[in-house]
């Protein structure tokens, strides 16, 4: 079966430099990254901040265009889609349901807006948005009614809503719980999933938030300065983690250090600048298991079942670099 979305090889990157005379500098946000997702599945995209995870987001909606390497939607070229057409396919759902939604517009104009774009009359714009509103859990009252009259979970669902109104096959949602009060999160994320079954959507669920991906994600990929480290179906990473990476983060979940002003992941380093980013295995100033070849080489991913590992750890070992 090929994949329902599937990135290639894809690099992409950005001159930095502040000011007008300052050097500028290349910085690879997504390095050779590959990536597939089949209908129905969600992936949990899981990393810390700079790890490229938006950057990545933006690439598989056509925001972005990668360096090199391809994205395709059911085998078409994302690039080559027309951004009309790929919207009608697959629509975003971001992080702050405060700034995301145009204050000045009732609640049914903003789910419609979408339908607008596509050329869709008026009166069926406002039956599909009044409809979908419901579906999200919101009332026929919530219409028309401004943003500002809502809570942070309503705005979300709203924000849903004017996603799946025209019946994308794949939401990408960028850490879209992670703005909302605890109690508010779960009931967003048991929405999510209660809609992709009646729906059939394909969810990219990207997060730092591990727990989180835990409840909602059934394949789980960690993005680390650019590059997928380890991926695998849901039960296997969390129960076995394999890349140390992988392993670090859940201990960090598992034994938070509140008040003592470590880094998000409570890893003993903070993660190092994408400009300088380091040799070999970009993880090695922070891995524990780190040896000589660390340094010297990058690690290769290997396949397995249900997804793949880079680290020399199951390649061989890290002792000696490679002459
Ligand atoms: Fe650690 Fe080496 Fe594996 Fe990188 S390749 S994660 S540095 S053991
Ligand atoms: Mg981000």
């Amino acid at each position: 079966m090929s994949a329902l979305l599937e990135a290639k090889e894809v690099t992409r990157t950005f001159w930095v430099g502040r000011g007008l005379f300052a050097k500028k500098r290349l910085l690879t946000a997504v390095n050779n990254l590959d990536l597939s997702l089949d209908k129905g599945e969600v992936l949990g995209l899981v990393g810390e901040s700079g790890s490229g995870k938006s950057t990545l987001a933006k690439l598989l909606l056509g925001l972005l265009a990668p360096n090199s390497g391809s994205i395709t939607l059911a085998g078409s070229d994302v690039g080559a889609m027309g951004r009309l057409a790929l919207a009608r396919r697959i629509q975003p759902v971001f992080q702050d349901p405060y700034s995301s939604l145009n204050p000045r517009k009732p609640v049914a104009s903003i789910v419609a807006l979408p339908l607008a774009v596509q050329g869709v009359g008026a009166a069926e714009r406002r039956k599909r948005a009044v409809a979908m509103l419901e579906k999200v859990g919101l009332a026929k009252r919530h219409a028309d009614v401004y943003p500002n009259e809502l809570s942070g979970g309503q705005r979300q669902r709203v924000a849903i809503a004017r996603a799946l109104v025209v019946e994308p096959e794949i939401v990408l949602l960028d850490e879209p719980t992670s703005a909302l009060d605890v109690s508010v999160q779960s009931q967003i994320l048991n929405l999510l999933l209660d809609l992709r079954r009646d729906l059939g959507l394909t969810y990219v669920f990207i997060s730092h938030n591990l727990a989180v991906v835990e409840h909602i994600a059934t394949r789980v990929a960690v993005m680390y300065l650019g590059r997928i480290v380890e991926m695998a179906d849901r039960e296997t990473l969390f129960r076995a983690p394999r890349h140390p990476y992988t392993r670090a983060l859940l201990e960090s979940v598992l034994t938070p250090e509140p008040g003592l002003g470590v880094p998000e992941t409570g890893l003993g380093l903070a993660i190092p600048n994408p400009l300088n980013s380091p040799s070999g295995c970009v993880f090695h100033p922070r891995c524990e298991e780190a040896g000589p070849r660390c340094k010297a080489e990058v690690p290769r991913s290997l396949r397995s079942p249900d997804g793949f590992v880079a680290c020399h750890l199951y390649d061989g070992g890290v002792g000696r670099a490679a002459a």
